[in-house]
């Protein structure tokens, strides 16, 4: 008889965006005249850059000659694209990144579901709330995360985000082996301040904790002050993996490409105190499980760093953003109060009255059919918030605001 793996049935019924799609569905069929405009889930609208285009059709052309052509690629990526992630997103900013240490993948959502196969199934885990699902669920699949209670795992530990400490995330009290940080952040568009993230790198020193962090709205940043990567912290290359990812900064989200950092320095342990490499740990994990992203894919994302590729992909960057300033300004003329929206392309809406998630979610489908994803669903300190993506069309972006403008009126 073949067992399964029960911690699977603890999971929730479905994940966040498929119960919204649900309800958008429900309303799509008894509301068939109506134009709903989604700022729910997060995938963007713009098409390619061109530049990377070109380089994408022309590596589809090299597959087609016998000279040119390429099977297998390295496996932790061609060093042409490599290359232009450590020179690009690295060292510009005077971090040091060996070639060793760079793992070229299909995104982030991948990477940070899947770097726990290299980590112990003891290791408790520590997540700032509200938080991106994947983190979690992943934890919930592998047995670590415990049982649920009224919405929180026993085995995690969340750590409040929420406008009584400027989303800001305290030092937890219980002790955490492995911690999650997403900046900016995704669902509230924050970010975090250079010496707040010292605070969390030297913690990290100070505990034997790894830190995850998930860079992949790294490119929104505005703020010349706020760090793209944690490893623009002193000692970070000790304690913390970064996920990068494509998708949001050029695109890339049915493509598909991301990559990871996994310093050389960077440590695990057994249980009997020996220290491991876990650099080593996941070039094997991967080398394993793991064949690659297409030749194509990766020509096309060494693009986004040639001259034009970077100004064509920043100017989809500057419209999105744009659409961010339409609707912060747009809410806080409404007296909403909103968070986020200034260096990451989430909107934070916190509900009027006190109003739940779900019930703010659906009276903004029903009233204005404009589709947000409910605080609630990224975890318990995300109720009485709402979050709106920035990722939409121009036009759309306009006419939601106009909508919420005459609804609140
Ligand atoms: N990390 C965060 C915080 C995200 O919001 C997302 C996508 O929405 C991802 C990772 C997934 O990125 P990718 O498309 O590279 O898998």
């Amino acid at each position: 008889m073949a067992l399964i793996n029960e911690h699977f049935l603890k999971l929730q019924d479905s994940y966040l965006f498929a119960d919204i799609a649900r309800k958008v569905n429900v309303f799509k069929a008894t509301h068939p005249k109506e134009r709903v405009i989604s700022l729910g889930i997060g995938d963007v609208t713009q098409p390619l850059a061109p530049a990377v285009l070109e380089a994408m059709h022309k590596a589809v052309d090299e597959l087609g000659g016998r000279e040119t052509f390429r099977g297998y690629g390295p496996d932790q990526g061609y060093s042409f694209l490599t290359d232009a992630i450590i020179r690009n997103d690295f060292a510009s900013r005077g971090i040091t990144i060996e070639p060793g240490e760079v793992f070229v993948s299909d995104g982030a959502k991948s990477d940070t579901g899947n770097i726990g196969d290299i980590i112990g199934y003891d290791s408790s885990i520590g997540v700032t709330d509200p938080v991106y699902p994947v983190y979690i669920d992943t934890n919930v699949m592998a047995g670590r995360a415990g049982t649920l209670n009224k919405g929180e795992w026993s085995n995690v530990t969340y750590i409040p985000c929420t406008e009584e400490n400027n989303f800001t995330p305290a030092l937890p009290s219980r002790r955490i082996d492995i911690l999650y940080l997403c900046y900016p952040n995704n669902p509230t568009g924050t970010t975090l301040s250079k010496e707040e993230l010292e605070k969390w790198v030297d913690y990290a020193l100070e505990n034997d904790v790894i830190i995850m962090y998930d860079a992949a709205y790294e490119a929104y940043i505005r703020n010349p002050a706020i760090p793209h990567s944690i490893y623009e912290i002193k000692g970070a290359k000790k304690v913390a993996i970064e996920f990068r990812s494509f998708s949001k900064t050029a695109g890339f989200t049915g493509v598909r490409c991301g990559y990871t950092i996994v310093p050389k320095e960077l440590n695990g342990f057994t249980p009997d105190g020996q220290r491991i490499s876990l650099n080593r740990l996941w070039n094997r994990r991967q080398a394993t499980k793991f064949n690659g992203v297409s030749y194509i894919t990766q020509r096309g994302a060494e693009a986004v760093y040639s001259p034009e590729g970077k100004e064509q992909i920043r100017a989809s960057v500057d419209y999105y953003m744009t659409n961010a300033r339409i609707m912060r300004e747009g809410l806080l003329a409404c007296g909403l109060k909103v968070y986020g929206g200034e260096d990451a392309p989430y909107i934070w809406l916190k509900t009027p009255n006190h109003i739940h998630s779900w019930k703010f979610f659906e009276k903004l489908l029903y009233e204005t059919c404009i589709v947000g994803t409910p605080g609630a669903g990224f975890g318990p300190s995300g109720e009485g918030y709402l979050r709106l993506t920035a990722f939409g069309d121009r036009g759309d972006t306009l006419e939601a605001m106009d909508r919420i403008r005459q609804w609140l009126a």
